[in-house]
């Protein structure tokens, strides 16, 4: 069975591991996994590329402190993490 061009499959990946892929902050099982994915799957090829263009198309500074914010992000959920003693 054939899946019509832009129907949503299964196994496609959310916008925030498309970001994460291409941002290369996915890791590398899971990115090789979307890699394949986006051969076979012209939705998330689309979509990707729309991320990407968006991300790629903000000034780097923009780039920067929105990576800056998933490191924060990181850092925060740690801090949390050890905010118990
Ligand atoms: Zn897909």
């Amino acid at each position: 069975m054939k899946c019509p061009v832009g129907s949503q499959k299964p196994n496609c990946p959310s916008d925030k591991e498309l970001e994460s892929f291409l941002c290369g902050t996915l890791e590398s099982q899971r990115a090789a996994e979307i890699e394949g994915h986006l051969e076979e799957c012209t939705r998330c090829e689309v979509g990707c590329s729309e991320v990407g263009r968006i991300f790629c198309g903000l000034p780097q500074e923009v780039q920067q402190t929105l990576l800056q914010v998933r490191e924060d992000e990181k850092a925060v959920a740690e801090a949390q993490t050890n905010d118990d003693y």
